[in-house]
């Protein structure tokens, strides 16, 4: 589910970015310095004391004279980490890990770079992959004939595409009716075509989708929706909000092998983010190509990462999911795709005044949002599904939405007793103070995005509907850390876009725009939302690292770098504890490894 297109962060050009892990090729690389090995050694920092080495057996890899921030229980550093097979061996002293290395070994030189955890991105739309490779993507034009000039040039590069799809086109380019059949046929004539408005909330259609559609002069406007329309009464080429139902089967659903060629995308575009585990957070059900993609492609041999997955409920599933679910689960189990948990959506967006709040909108004092679920079914299908051992991985938003989310899982432990059951709430944008310690009794993980921790466009609209004062509280973050609660980082892809892990990093760290960001152009987005819930470097690496890994109970295999654990690790370009928390945007992975295995190296990084 895309939040009305809310796409982050575009300074890294789309487009390029997109068309070059599309192919396959590596990212544009700016010539990395090299630290030196000066920068090892910080006074302070507790050191990993070297483990003691029989030296009969030696690595297959060790990775040396570099700074490992191994995120382990004590937050120790080290120098070296030595690999054999899918395992880490060894973790400490350059001079002890010699001891691993033997003819058959490789051994990489850091240079004093720094070393973390594969990370962990806790909620992304993984199987939106596709959506990168075969939609358009409109953000950011700003004239007629540039949209145009887009979709021309994608449709000649793909030369078997049946019907065109994309999103990001802007009403103020077009003026009250949107834009028109017309400019879309003068491009795209022969097949069906679906562009989104950037929200969402409209879509621009050719001839062809008309047709297609049965869409005419004679078709009324359907409840709560606008067929846009010419001076005659004709269909102008703009359908919005529940118009847009009009269209949507006109376009052929992807087919199974087209989302594994866009899972295989996505895994391409997580390794050169440093990603080596993605929890995909919602798929219906009924998704049937979808879940067939995720099996078919860890099946294939060819995932190299982790995909832990939940399986959406809806309101109007009866308790009987829960057996579908547990099915899921056992079919898939040992996979690196695995039915982990359940999604239940408990309501909707700020931004689409859907969201649940404890007290009304400023702009509309009757009205408190949309609560998606009975309160009392969803207790009743939360119990269910503890009782079934199902993790639960709700997204909610409005802070009454949260109480009634905890509410659930409180009723579940009281009907089932008490369980390990580490549930996810996820968004978390208003969130009562009232309700922090409970997480914490709960063991409940918050599960953010701080890629949205910003002063934004997204941050004035909140102001206008929920008043200064809650939009100054937005997305709470230190709160759940002081708490004790498990705090795991997410990027909700493909709404923010991309979804770099270091991003989130600086910005739940400033809470401010990273310098040069394109997409925010107004200089008062310049001051930092919410200050009082900045966290520090630390915390942010634990977010997409260790918490992440025991949000999948995974803590004991993954998540960070200790003997005995699955060799999932990063190199990144500089040392984000050391940098200037503003130039941590700019860090970049030179090296990925996915269970002792390199997944990615950024051009022109040779060791
Ligand atoms: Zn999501």
């Amino acid at each position: 589910m895309r939040i009305s297109g809310r796409l982050v962060l575009v300074a890294l050009a789309i487009a390029a970015l997109v068309a070059g892990i599309g192919a396959g090729a590596a990212l544009a690389w700016p010539d990395v310095p090299n630290p030196g090995p000066t920068s090892i050694v910080k006074d302070g920092w507790p050191w990993v004391s070297s483990s003691a080495v029989t030296g009969e057996e030696k690595a297959d890899l060790v990775l040396t004279n570099g700074v490992v921030y191994t995120v382990d229980e004590d937050r120790t550093s080290a120098e070296a980490v030595a690999i054999r097979g899918d395992t880490i061996v060894f973790v400490g002293s350059s001079t002890d890990a010699a001891d691993w290395i033997g003819d058959g070994t490789k051994v990489i030189d850091l240079a004093g770079r720094l070393v973390l955890p594969g990370l962990i991105d806790s909620h992304a739309h993984a199987t939106s992959g596709v959506s990168d490779l075969y939609e358009v993507p409109l953000y950011g034009i700003g004239s007629v004939e540039e949209y145009q000039q887009t979709i021309a040039d994608f449709i000649a590069a793909r030369p078997g595409l049946v019907a065109l799809q994309g999103g990001g086109w802007i009403n103020s380019v077009f003026g009250e009716h949107g834009p028109t059949v017309a400019m879309l046929d003068a491009v795209c004539a022969d097949i069906p075509a679906a562009l989104y408005s950037e929200d969402y909330h409209s879509v621009w259609v050719n001839s062809k989708t008309l047709e297609l559609a049965g869409v005419t002069a004679a078709t009324a406007d359907p409840e709560g929706g606008v067929i846009e329309r010419d001076a005659d009464g004709n269909p102008s080429g703009t359908l919005r909000e529940s118009a847009v139902d009009l269209i949507t089967d006109v376009i052929p659903a992807y087919t199974t092998e087209q989302l594994v060629e866009g899972l295989t995308y996505f895994q391409d575009f997580a390794h050169s983010l440093g990603l080596t585990t993605v929890y995909i957070p919602s798929l219906p059900s009924g998704d049937a190509a979808g879940l067939q993609a995720l099996h078919d492609f860890d099946a294939s041999g060819a995932m190299a990462i982790r995909f832990p997955t939940a399986m959406n409920v809806e309101p109007t599933d009866d308790v009987s999911i829960v057996d579908k679910i547990v099915a899921a689960r056992t079919a898939e189990k040992g996979g690196l795709y695995e039915i982990v948990a359940a999604k239940i959506f408990m309501d909707g967006v700020l931004e689409g005044m859907t969201a649940y709040l404890e007290e009304p909108y400023d702009i509309r004092p009757d009205y408190r949002g949309e609560l998606l679920w009975d309160p009392q079914a969803y207790n009743r299908m939360c119990a269910a599904l503890d009782k079934a051992g199902i993790q639960i991985h709700v997204h909610s938003i409005g802070d009454a939405s949260t109480r009634i989310t905890l509410d659930g899982f409180a009723y579940a432990r009281g009907q089932n007793g008490e369980r390990d059951a580490r549930n996810m709430i996820t968004h978390l944008q208003l969130v009562n103070q009232a309700d922090i310690p409970r997480f914490a009794d709960l063991g409940v993980v918050a599960v953010p995005q701080p890629y949205w921790f910003v002063v934004d466009t997204y941050y004035t609209q909140a102001v206008e509907y929920v008043g200064r004062e809650r939009a100054d509280k937005q997305y709470p973050m230190k709160a759940f850390f002081d708490a004790g609660v498990t705090v795991a980082s997410a990027s909700d892809y493909p709404v923010s876009w991309p979804p770099d892990p270091m991003l989130a990093i600086e910005i739940g760290v400033t809470r401010t725009v990273p310098a040069g960001c394109e997409i925010y152009v107004d200089p008062d987005y310049d001051t930092a939302l919410n200050p009082a819930e900045c966290v520090t470097v630390e915390q942010m690496i634990e977010s997409f690292t260790i918490n992440g890994a025991r949000a999948i109970f995974k803590e004991n295999e993954i998540g960070s770098l200790e003997v005995g654990k699955k060799a999932d690790l990063v190199v990144l370009s500089q040392n984000i504890l050391e940098v200037d928390p503003g130039r941590i945007h700019e860090t970049t992975a030179l090296l990925t490894y996915f269970a002792g295995e390199e997944v990615y190296r950024a051009e022109g990084f040779i060791e």
